[in-house]
Protein backbone atom coordinates (compact mmCIF):
# COMPACT_ATOMS: atom_id res chain seq x y z
CA UNK A 1 0.00 0.00 0.00
CA UNK A 2 1.27 3.08 -0.99
CA UNK A 3 -0.04 7.19 0.54
CA UNK A 4 2.97 8.79 0.25
CA UNK A 5 4.12 12.17 -1.81
CA UNK A 6 6.10 10.59 -3.97
CA UNK A 7 9.79 11.36 -4.11
CA UNK A 8 12.65 10.76 -6.82
CA UNK A 9 14.57 8.02 -7.12
CA UNK A 10 16.76 6.51 -9.49
CA UNK A 11 15.43 3.56 -11.53
CA UNK A 12 17.11 0.08 -11.89
CA UNK A 13 16.47 -3.35 -13.34
CA UNK A 14 17.60 -5.68 -11.00
CA UNK A 15 15.46 -8.99 -11.27
CA UNK A 16 17.34 -10.89 -9.10
CA UNK A 17 16.64 -11.89 -5.70
CA UNK A 18 19.28 -9.86 -2.92
CA UNK A 19 18.53 -8.19 0.16
CA UNK A 20 20.73 -5.20 -0.50
CA UNK A 21 18.54 -4.70 -4.16
CA UNK A 22 14.98 -3.38 -5.16
CA UNK A 23 12.75 -5.85 -7.04
CA UNK A 24 10.45 -4.66 -9.77
CA UNK A 25 6.95 -4.08 -8.77
CA UNK A 26 4.26 -6.14 -10.85
CA UNK A 27 2.08 -3.44 -12.18
CA UNK A 28 -1.88 -4.26 -12.37
CA UNK A 29 -2.85 -5.67 -15.44
CA UNK A 30 -0.10 -8.62 -14.73
CA UNK A 31 -1.65 -11.73 -13.95
CA UNK A 32 0.00 -12.51 -10.78
CA UNK A 33 -1.92 -10.26 -8.74
CA UNK A 34 -4.84 -12.27 -9.38
CA UNK A 35 -3.74 -15.29 -8.80
CA UNK A 36 -4.64 -16.91 -4.93
CA UNK A 37 -0.87 -17.20 -3.22
CA UNK A 38 0.17 -20.33 -2.11
CA UNK A 39 1.02 -21.13 1.47
CA UNK A 40 4.74 -20.38 2.57
CA UNK A 41 6.73 -23.02 3.79
CA UNK A 42 8.89 -21.62 6.80
CA UNK A 43 11.53 -24.00 5.58
CA UNK A 44 12.12 -22.31 2.00
CA UNK A 45 15.69 -21.78 1.05
CA UNK A 46 15.88 -18.11 0.75
CA UNK A 47 13.01 -16.73 2.67
CA UNK A 48 14.99 -14.11 4.93
CA UNK A 49 16.65 -13.08 1.64
CA UNK A 50 13.39 -12.55 0.18
CA UNK A 51 11.54 -11.19 2.94
CA UNK A 52 14.36 -8.21 3.05
CA UNK A 53 14.31 -7.99 -0.36
CA UNK A 54 10.72 -6.99 -0.10
CA UNK A 55 11.57 -4.44 2.74
CA UNK A 56 13.73 -2.71 1.10
CA UNK A 57 11.41 -2.38 -2.24
CA UNK A 58 8.84 -1.32 0.14
CA UNK A 59 10.76 1.64 1.75
CA UNK A 60 12.60 2.72 -1.97
CA UNK A 61 9.16 3.06 -3.51
CA UNK A 62 7.72 5.09 -0.40
CA UNK A 63 5.00 1.84 0.73
CA UNK A 64 3.71 0.90 3.95
CA UNK A 65 3.42 -2.20 2.93
CA UNK A 66 3.88 -4.80 0.17
CA UNK A 67 2.63 -8.16 -0.65
CA UNK A 68 4.92 -10.99 -2.62
CA UNK A 69 2.44 -11.21 -5.23
CA UNK A 70 3.36 -7.08 -5.97
CA UNK A 71 7.19 -8.45 -6.58
CA UNK A 72 5.79 -11.36 -8.89
CA UNK A 73 6.09 -14.19 -5.88
CA UNK A 74 2.25 -16.12 -5.36
CA UNK A 75 3.39 -16.63 -2.10
CA UNK A 76 1.48 -15.74 1.35
CA UNK A 77 4.08 -13.60 2.63
CA UNK A 78 3.56 -9.49 3.26
CA UNK A 79 5.82 -6.94 4.78
CA UNK A 80 4.10 -3.81 6.35
CA UNK A 81 6.09 -0.98 8.09
CA UNK A 82 3.73 1.56 8.83
CA UNK A 83 5.80 3.98 11.01
CA UNK A 84 5.83 6.51 8.72
CA UNK A 85 2.38 7.34 8.83
CA UNK A 86 2.51 7.03 12.60
CA UNK A 87 2.02 10.75 13.24
CA UNK A 88 -1.68 11.01 11.36
CA UNK A 89 -2.72 7.33 12.81
CA UNK A 90 -1.06 6.27 16.32
CA UNK A 91 -2.10 2.93 15.95
CA UNK A 92 0.50 2.30 13.03
CA UNK A 93 3.53 4.24 14.98
CA UNK A 94 6.64 1.72 15.02
CA UNK A 95 4.97 -1.03 13.72
CA UNK A 96 6.99 -3.24 11.57
CA UNK A 97 5.45 -6.48 10.51
CA UNK A 98 6.38 -9.17 8.35
CA UNK A 99 3.12 -11.55 7.91
CA UNK A 100 3.41 -15.33 6.94
CA UNK A 101 0.54 -16.93 6.01
CA UNK A 102 -2.04 -14.35 7.77
CA UNK A 103 -5.50 -14.80 8.20
CA UNK A 104 -7.67 -12.30 9.38
CA UNK A 105 -11.64 -12.46 11.43
CA UNK A 106 -13.67 -9.58 11.08
CA UNK A 107 -14.32 -8.31 14.46
CA UNK A 108 -16.45 -5.06 13.71
CA UNK A 109 -18.80 -4.88 10.48
CA UNK A 110 -18.94 -1.34 10.44
CA UNK A 111 -17.21 0.15 7.28
CA UNK A 112 -14.94 2.88 7.41
CA UNK A 113 -13.94 5.04 4.32
CA UNK A 114 -10.54 6.31 3.47
CA UNK A 115 -8.50 7.23 0.30
CA UNK A 116 -6.15 3.97 -0.24
CA UNK A 117 -2.93 3.78 -3.28
CA UNK A 118 -1.13 0.83 -4.28
CA UNK A 119 2.61 0.55 -5.42
CA UNK A 120 0.96 -1.91 -8.34
CA UNK A 121 -1.38 1.04 -9.36
CA UNK A 122 1.00 3.83 -9.98
CA UNK A 123 -0.35 7.12 -9.77
CA UNK A 124 -3.86 6.58 -8.43
CA UNK A 125 -5.74 6.74 -4.96
CA UNK A 126 -9.42 6.22 -4.22
CA UNK A 127 -11.74 6.02 -1.32
CA UNK A 128 -12.21 2.64 -0.02
CA UNK A 129 -14.74 1.10 2.51
CA UNK A 130 -13.35 -1.32 5.35
CA UNK A 131 -13.52 -2.37 8.37
CA UNK A 132 -11.29 -0.74 11.06
CA UNK A 133 -11.43 -3.68 13.62
CA UNK A 134 -10.07 -7.58 13.15
CA UNK A 135 -8.06 -9.66 14.27
CA UNK A 136 -4.63 -10.80 12.84
CA UNK A 137 -3.03 -13.97 13.42
CA UNK A 138 0.15 -14.73 11.49
CA UNK A 139 3.66 -16.26 11.73
CA UNK A 140 6.84 -13.70 11.73
CA UNK A 141 10.39 -14.65 10.24
CA UNK A 142 11.65 -16.25 13.09
CA UNK A 143 8.98 -18.77 13.28
CA UNK A 144 6.84 -17.35 16.03
CA UNK A 145 2.93 -17.07 15.95
CA UNK A 146 1.05 -13.84 17.12
CA UNK A 147 -2.49 -13.44 17.35
CA UNK A 148 -3.42 -9.57 18.10
CA UNK A 149 -6.24 -7.28 18.06
CA UNK A 150 -5.58 -4.51 15.07
CA UNK A 151 -7.82 -1.32 14.60
CA UNK A 152 -7.82 2.05 12.68
CA UNK A 153 -5.71 2.81 9.93
CA UNK A 154 -3.58 -0.05 10.79
CA UNK A 155 -6.23 -2.78 10.09
CA UNK A 156 -7.23 -0.66 6.77
CA UNK A 157 -3.14 -1.61 5.82
CA UNK A 158 -3.14 -5.48 6.58
CA UNK A 159 -6.93 -6.21 4.98
CA UNK A 160 -5.16 -3.98 1.94
CA UNK A 161 -2.20 -6.63 1.72
CA UNK A 162 -4.45 -9.51 2.79
CA UNK A 163 -6.11 -9.17 -0.26
CA UNK A 164 -3.68 -9.48 -2.70
CA UNK A 165 -2.70 -12.79 -1.12
CA UNK A 166 -6.54 -13.92 -2.70
CA UNK A 167 -5.56 -11.99 -6.52
CA UNK A 168 -7.60 -8.69 -5.31
CA UNK A 169 -6.84 -5.26 -5.47
CA UNK A 170 -8.20 -1.69 -3.94
CA UNK A 171 -10.14 -0.98 -7.13
CA UNK A 172 -12.14 -4.15 -6.40
CA UNK A 173 -14.14 -2.84 -3.47
CA UNK A 174 -15.54 0.14 -5.06
CA UNK A 175 -18.34 1.14 -6.88
CA UNK A 176 -18.96 -0.09 -10.38
CA UNK A 177 -20.11 3.34 -11.59
CA UNK A 178 -16.44 4.94 -10.10
CA UNK A 179 -14.67 1.91 -11.29
CA UNK A 180 -16.22 3.30 -15.21
CA UNK A 181 -15.06 6.57 -14.15
CA UNK A 182 -11.55 5.34 -13.74
CA UNK A 183 -11.63 3.09 -16.87
CA UNK A 184 -9.57 4.72 -18.58
CA UNK A 185 -6.78 4.96 -15.99
CA UNK A 186 -6.98 1.31 -15.06
CA UNK A 187 -6.06 0.62 -18.98
CA UNK A 188 -3.51 2.53 -19.26
CA UNK A 189 -2.00 1.41 -16.05
CA UNK A 190 -2.34 -2.34 -17.66
CA UNK A 191 -1.24 -1.31 -20.97
CA UNK A 192 2.45 0.13 -19.75
CA UNK A 193 0.96 4.06 -20.90
CA UNK A 194 1.55 4.84 -16.65
CA UNK A 195 4.60 4.00 -15.24
CA UNK A 196 6.15 4.39 -11.68
CA UNK A 197 9.02 6.12 -10.60
CA UNK A 198 10.25 3.00 -9.00
CA UNK A 199 11.36 -0.14 -10.65
CA UNK A 200 8.15 -2.14 -12.13
CA UNK A 201 7.16 -5.02 -14.51
CA UNK A 202 3.89 -4.76 -16.90
CA UNK A 203 1.65 -6.81 -18.01
CA UNK A 204 2.90 -9.47 -20.51
CA UNK A 205 1.49 -7.82 -24.10
CA UNK A 206 -1.60 -9.49 -25.61
CA UNK A 207 -0.14 -11.60 -28.44
CA UNK A 208 -2.72 -11.22 -31.97
ZN1 LIG B 1 -1.45 -2.90 -2.89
Amino acid sequence: MRIIVQQNAEIQNNNTINKDVRLPVYLYGHPVLRQKAEPVDLNEPGLKDLIDSMYTTMYESDGVGLAAPQIGKSLRLVVIDATPVGDRFPECDGRKMTLINPEIEILDGDKVCRAEGCLSLPGLSEDVKRVEHIRLSWTDADGNSHSEEISGFLARIVQHECDHLEGLVYVDHISPIRKQLIKNKLNNIAQGRILPDYPYRTAPKRRR
